[in-house]
């Protein structure tokens, strides 16, 4: 009787901490999966600053954002300007990941629990 009801509480819990997961999910907004890196580039212009022997000054930074999403990988440049929204948005990508994480931990724990209390109800 008292396992059964520990038993309980900890589901309820479990109900919580989902009810709290959704709550977050539905606040993340736009994501993105994939990264973000920084490239200099070296042109062709003959005499141009970025192949001076001395001291090269390479063009850049220039930012592109990689992903795979269904077997297929994409590259796109991304402007100065959009870097801190892009960031934000893979922020969300990894969020959504490990809340979803979570949310499976808990189900899993919640059904094992369930599953237990069914199969000997004298618990
Ligand atoms: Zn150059």
């Amino acid at each position: 009787m008292l396992s059964d009801m520990k038993n309980n509480s900890r589901i309820q819990v479990i109900d919580e901490k989902i009810k709290a997961l959704k709550a977050t999910l539905i606040t993340l907004g736009l994501l993105r999966p994939g990264s973000l890196s920084r490239q200099y580039h070296v042109c062709r212009k003959p005499g141009c600053r970025c192949q001076d022997p001395n001291k090269p000054r390479r063009h850049g930074p220039y930012y592109h954002f990689d992903y795979v999403h269904q077997g297929k990988k994409t590259t796109r440049f991304i402007r100065a300007g959009q870097l801190s929204e892009v960031r934000r948005q893979l922020l969300a990508f990894k969020q959504l990941r490990r809340l979803v994480d979570q949310w499976i931990t808990l189900s899993l724990e919640k059904a094992e629990r369930l599953r237990q209390a069914t199969a000997n109800p004298n618990l």
